[in-house]
């Protein structure tokens, strides 16, 4: 398949690659900038169908589209999609060795594909530099556009590096997307990225479907239990961590609904299979922690639940959002108590430990590893938190948020779920090989099945896949891997077995510990931010105006309207009164009330058959207008005017 300048509109491609008939909120208009070739920020809400906003102009431009992300799996999941649309798409990730990442390269370079990903960390390997020119790049895409900024609520440092291309390439535009920016982060990306002339797209956060609340309660379980029974239909509940969703699932499980728990420390069968019996609904309540939404789009969720809190609003935003995408009315609600908002108000001095403290966690880290200093630059370690913990004495969270000041200061990179594939290179010369396999007449089928199947094995380590070599050899993957490690054992070849612990990936070499470069002020200044995000979340539980409106401004919106339907935009409806029931209530309020006084306590049960919120908004009506007074003992006097 070629691609040449494509006379089709945008409005065609749609339809031919994606099936869709229509474009959806701001896309067109994107869609539209960037065929003009301006640099352009497009702020969607997540669903909003950011992606698209790159992928259909690409695909009417001569040349190969760069795409920035920050996550292999968004990657991937994309790059499949592409696949199946029959577009041809490759990505660049962290599991691929150099002879991989080469051809890769070169595929993006010399061969019709219309889509590279990549994560912004290689943009700066020399591999990457030495193959640009030869790139036909016609756009560059940065998605997750706020990782870019300090101030944004997951800020990775190797965004920075983005803007460097544009020396490179002056006259490729920039999409940059993302679906909740606060305006100075909106200003901090369009400077980070070098936007000239930057059109900006923001799409509404209003969710007219989408009803959020709030509870203040005693029993978050009973809470969920009561919400649940209230709301058909599906249903997502947050967590904050892996045990709490088995336990909160359990719960709701005793309680005769059907439950099931979902965090990353599953294994990815487990994974995919809950999360296909909660999509096709046979499992109505997903409990889970935030490792659970990314990449899905079920339309007919009725409920999102916080029972456990983000600490920030862009999250919340996120999560909430997954409920009613199909449009019909959803519930979004967040269930806390004291303690939960405590924690939350204590969270700025946890993730953001003392300089000394990470300077001293730091050198055991590097002590466990074994780095001496001036060394361990490009290197991935096996780390394994919990051990180094535990032998140095560190509380888990400490070193946690230790690892991630490191990394937002370029020293390193540490990612569960980098994960490092099999690798096997042939170490035995050519010519004993078939000795060996007269030899060993056992071993010779996988022998050929690795040399027919990976090219360049023999030179190069390589990834390999044992499942697949384990179909190819018509013999189980289990013996497969027996049979590899004979070969090791004999010396034919170099096996690096598949690496599920946790890597530590060391961007610089170590340094000594009192040159251990932090940027005090940068640094400081980020966990003020980081405090203002979670006094953010916090003022949004106590609100009592609509919620709605509260978020759309937060994200910048400059006018945005009440929503009629979260819990304050109803609770002030239920309470509103019209003139004649306000005199009639104030007229019973008057006669109630003694000559000299009355405890409030007495006076209210006078007034039954009226609903409290409404006897309380007249009765503070008539105190602001200084029309009767309550005293510091509860005691309401009419004044004597
Ligand atoms: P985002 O990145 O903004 O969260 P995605 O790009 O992943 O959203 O798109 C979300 C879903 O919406 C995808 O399944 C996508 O195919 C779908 N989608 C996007 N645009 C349209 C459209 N115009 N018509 C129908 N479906 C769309
Ligand atoms: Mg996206």
């Amino acid at each position: 398949m070629t691609f040449h300048f494509s006379p089709l509109t945008s409005q065609n491609i749609l339809e031919q690659y994606w099936g869709f008939s229509s474009f959806r909120g701001e896309q067109e208009h994107i869609i539209n900038a960037v065929l003009e070739k301006k640099d352009t920020l497009a702020l969607l809400p997540t669903g909003g169908g950011k992606s698209l906003c790159f992928q259909v102009p690409a695909m009417m431009m001569d040349g190969i589209c760069l795409v920035i992300s920050p996550l292999i799996a968004l990657m991937k999941d994309q790059v499949e999609n592409l696949r199946k649309r029959n577009i041809p798409a490759l990505t660049i990730n962290s599991s691929m060795n150099f002879f991989e990442v080469k051809q890769t390269l070169q595929n993006a370079a010399y061969g019709d594909y219309k889509f590279l990903y990549l994560s912004p960390e290689r943009l700066q390997t020399k591999l990457f530099k030495e193959f640009l020119p030869a790139l036909n790049i016609c756009l560059i895409a940065v998605d997750e556009a706020h990782c870019i900024s300090q101030w944004g609520y997951d800020f990775r440092p190797p965004y920075l590096k983005i803007a460097e291309l544009r020396e490179e390439l002056p006259h490729v535009p920039i999409l940059a997307v993302t679906a909740s920016a606060t305006p100075k982060v909106q200003q901090d990306i369009v400077d980070k990225l070098e936007l000239k002339d930057c059109r900006i797209f923001q799409q509404s956060f209003e969710r007219a479907n989408l009803s959020y609340s709030a509870f203040h309660v005693d029993s978050k379980i009973n809470k969920v239990v009561e919400i649940l029974k209230n709301v058909a239909g599906s249903s997502v509940v947050y967590c904050k961590n892996r045990r709490e969703t088995q336990n909160v699932a359990q719960l709701l499980r005793l309680q005769h609904f059907s439950a099931d728990h979902y965090h990353a420390g599953l294994t990815q069968e487990e994974r995919s299979r809950k999360q296909e019996e909660w999509i096709n609904g046979r499992t109505r309540v997903i409990v889970c922690t935030n490792a659970f939404g990314m990449g899905i789009d079920k339309p007919d969720v009725r409920t999102v639940i916080h029972y456990d809190l983000p600490d920030c609003l862009e999250n919340y935003y996120q999560e909430a959002g997954r409920a009613g995408r199909d449009g019909n009315r959803s519930y979004a609600v967040a269930v806390y108590q004291s303690k939960d908002t405590l924690e939350l108000q204590l969270l700025p001095d946890l993730k953001f430990p003392s300089v000394h403290d990470i300077k001293k966690v730091y050198q055991s880290i590097a002590d466990y590893l074994d780095i001496p200093v001036g060394l361990g630059e490009g290197n991935y370690y096996d780390f394994d938190l919990v051990e180094f913990s535990k032998n140095f004495k560190y509380d888990i969270h400490l070193v946690l948020n230790v690892l991630k000041a490191l990394e937002s200061e370029g020293h390193l990179a540490f990612n569960e779920s980098i994960f490092l594939p099999s690798q096997i290179r042939f170490s035995a010369p050519k010519e004993l090989l078939e000795d060996f396999e007269n030899g060993h007449p056992e071993l010779e089928p996988i022998i050929k099945v690795l040399l027919r199947t990976y090219e360049g094995i023999y030179d190069n380590r390589i990834s390999v896949n044992e499942k697949n070599i384990a179909r190819l050899a018509r013999i189980t993957p289990e013996v497969v891997k027996e049979q590899l490690k004979q070969l090791q054992a004999f010396g034919i070849i170099e096996y690096l077995a598949q690496k599920e612990t946790p890597q530590l990936y060391f961007l610089l070499n170590r340094a000594p510990a009192q040159h251990l470069h932090i940027n005090n002020e940068a640094y400081l200044q980020r966990k003020k931010q980081y405090a203002e995000r979670v006094e953010v979340m916090l003022n949004y539980l106590d609100l009592k105006t609509c919620r709605s409106q509260y978020i759309a401004k937060y994200f910048g919106e400059e006018h945005p309207k009440k929503c009629g339907v979260c819990d304050n935009c109803l609770n002030a409806k239920a309470t509103r009164l019209s003139e004649a029931e306000f005199s009639s209530i104030e007229t019973r309020i008057y006669e109630s009330i003694p000559e000299n006084g009355i405890d409030i306590k007495e006076l209210l049960p006078l007034l039954n058959g009226i609903r409290k919120e409404k006897v309380w908004n007249v009765l503070n009506f008539l105190q602001s207008e200084k029309k009767l007074s309550i005293n510091e003992k509860g005691y309401v006097f009419r004044s004597l005017s």
